[in-house]
């Protein structure tokens, strides 16, 4: 595996204007083919780390790499177009373009030609298993649908990393094993990280690292703590 990290964190904390701390000092690697869950109660900054990986946020204080650049000096439309899939909790699919035209319009600007883009799209529409839903629009489908059009989506642009928030939480046991065997491919084939917010104790399992937030503060239980002096 190799060891550099493709997204860093950096002492970051994030406050909002009504200063509220959401993130406080957070270190954190990401490394290709590496899958990391993030859990921990509901406000305690989860969503705000990935908003800030995937550059939707940016830090009060504290910096956030990418190959060991600050994103701050990165051309984040490209960054984000190319480099992140990102899967919302909110789904955030357009809502008057079929599942098909929003895979489309995600890949848009990329240097696949119309065959090569109809052959991905296809083949991620399979692997999510919505092809008889494909030319249904958000509004038309349940939860689950929506969720896994969103996943196809983060992945259609065979993203370096995919930041994802509780993408599992609609899905039934077997659609849940699915997803997890399609990152997981993603991971082997191209050396994809992963950071996945989840709730779900057997998706968290099949991470590599597990970090807890709680109350803005990372904590790593799997890796001992080391003793500090009294
Ligand atoms: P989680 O994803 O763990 O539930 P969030 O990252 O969404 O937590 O939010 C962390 C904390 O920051 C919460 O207390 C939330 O209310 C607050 N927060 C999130 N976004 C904003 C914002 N734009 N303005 C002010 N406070 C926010």
């Amino acid at each position: 595996m190799d060891e550099t990290p493709l997204l860093s964190a950096r002492q970051v904390t994030k406050e909002f204007v009504s200063g509220h701390r959401a993130l406080d000092s957070v270190d954190l690697d990401l490394r290709p083919g590496e899958w990391t869950a993030v859990t921990g109660p509901s406000g305690a900054g989860k969503s705000t780390l990935l908003q800030l990986f995937a550059a939707l946020e940016t830090p009060t204080s504290g910096r956030v790499l990418y190959r060991g650049r600050d994103l701050a000096d990165t051309d984040v439309d490209a960054y984000r177009r190319r480099s992140v899939g990102i899967v919302f909790q909110l789904h955030n699919l357009l809502p008057h373009l079929d599942i098909r035209e929003n895979l489309e319009v995600a890949m848009y600007g990329t240097h696949l030609g119309r065959r090569a883009r109809a052959a991905r799209i296809d083949a991620l529409i399979h692997d999510v298993d919505l092809v008889e839903q494909q030319g249904r629009k958000p509004p038309q489908l349940s939860g689950g649908e929506r969720q896994r059009a969103a996943i196809a989506r983060a992945l259609v642009n065979d993203p370096e990393v995919l930041l994802a928030d509780e993408p599992t939480g609609s899905l039934d046991p077997a659609q849940v094993q699915r997803l997890v065997a399609l990152v997981e491919r993603h991971m082997a084939d191209r050396q994809m990280a992963v950071l996945m917010v989840t709730h779900d104790r057997d998706v968290a399992a099949r991470a590599r690292r597990r970090v807890v937030l709680d109350h803005g503060r990372l904590t790593e239980p799997d890796v001992p703590v080391p003793v500090g002096p009294q």
